[in-house]
């Protein structure tokens, strides 16, 4: 299959008709998948209406059918449609954070194709906060199913580069707007309970939930592996890239005395540090990834970082670790995946 790439402006006018766009909404609306670029990281869309669409997205990413998709839309109009209701503090986070990093859990989705929720009784929604995006939606005038535009396992893709790297002859085209802006994907909450529940941590952090909804839950299973997770993606290893990763919780001189030594044992080994740390270590490659004292330049860099390993030849990575305060939660949940939970503590 061709792929075709259409460039667009990150900065187009939502008013304002582009060939490109146009083109690729027609694609979408023949069960075509197109690539586009969101707020978060970029998605890879099909028609949300669709088993034929939503079918081809899970073959492009070779993605395990248990593991439902995102419903992107471009108006309250359509999230009532897929719906059968829409609990207070659901509408009290939409009109707080969409369009934004947040996608909401919410009870429905017979509407929606059958492999869109795995089964599930209830649909994941959101809004998202990009011109290009919204623009795709627009024109396609269709809730798009749109989970993130890499091959199952590899880490999202935050560039146009990233999604052709992995799914050129794949699908249909990728709509390229630039690079993304927050780097990691959405959170996800259940609003089905009395309490509001993050199942997956992302852009929009706990604080920030809390300040509309008082007090957020988070699902047990994203700290502990006893507990079946309500997000069914959360359990999958993703963001890995070819080498291990181990987390190591300590100091640099220790950081580094791990490197030492598997680099007199003959393995190549990488490094991710921070903007701050970089020029403390030796190692076959050191990759900052972002300043530690702005956690959200942190996020915006993981993936590229994870990436860049893979274009290299080392056997072995080691990486710094962050808080879990903030939008650190999100960073340290995909780093700990990467790392398939492979800490070493000093
Ligand atoms: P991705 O599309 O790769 O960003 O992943 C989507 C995430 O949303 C995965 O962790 C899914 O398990 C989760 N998700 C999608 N639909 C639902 C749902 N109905 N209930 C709970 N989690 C969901
Ligand atoms: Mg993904």
């Amino acid at each position: 299959m061709h792929t075709n790439v259409w460039y667009v402006d990150e900065n187009v006018d939502i008013e304002k008709y582009y060939p490109q766009i146009v083109e690729a909404a027609e694609c979408l609306k023949r069960d075509e998948v197109v690539a586009f670029p969101t707020e978060t990281v970029y998605g890879l869309g099909g028609n949300a209406l669709s088993d034929r669409a939503v079918a081809k997205i899970f073959e492009a990413k070779g993605r395990p059918a248990d593991n439902p998709l995102i419903v992107h839309v471009a108006s309250r109009p359509h999230v009532e449609k897929l719906v059968t209701m829409i609990p207070k503090q659901a509408d009290e986070l939409m009109k707080a954070f969409w369009p934004g990093p947040l996608t909401i859990v919410l009870p429905g989705g017979q509407s929606v194709a059958s492999n869109v929720t795995a089964g599930l009784e209830t649909v994941a929604i959101r809004m998202p906060d990009h011109p290009v995006a919204l623009a795709l939606l627009k024109a396609a005038n269709l809730p798009l199913a749109a989970p993130s535009a890499n091959l199952s396992g590899k880490p999202s893709p935050t560039t146009a580069q990233h999604v052709i790297h992995d799914l050129s002859g794949r699908i249909a085209g990728v709509v390229d707007g630039g690079s993304t802006g927050v780097g990691l994907e959405s959170t996800v909450v259940d609003c089905s309970g009395d309490v509001v529940t993050i199942l997956r941590p992302g852009g929009v952090t706990k604080e920030q939930l809390e300040e509309v909804v008082g007090k957020v839950n988070i699902d047990p299973a994203l700290s502990d592996d006893g507990h079946q997770p309500k997000s069914p993606g959360v359990k999958y290893k993703h963001y890995a890239p070819s080498a291990p990763v181990t987390l190591v919780d300590g100091s640099k001189p220790y950081l580094q005395s791990i490197v030492d030594k598997q680099r007199e044992e003959g393995f190549k080994v990488g490094i991710i540090a921070t903007e701050e740390s970089k020029a403390f270590y030796h190692a076959d490659l050191v990759i900052p990834c972002g300043t530690r004292n702005d956690l959200v330049s942190v996020a915006n860099r993981l993936y590229d970082v994870l990436r860049k390993f893979d274009e290299s030849d080392v056997d072995e990575i080691y990486s710094e670790v962050f808080t879990h305060e903030g939008v650190g939660a999100a960073v340290m949940n995909r780093l700990t995946k990467a790392a398939s939970n492979r800490v070493i503590k000093e």
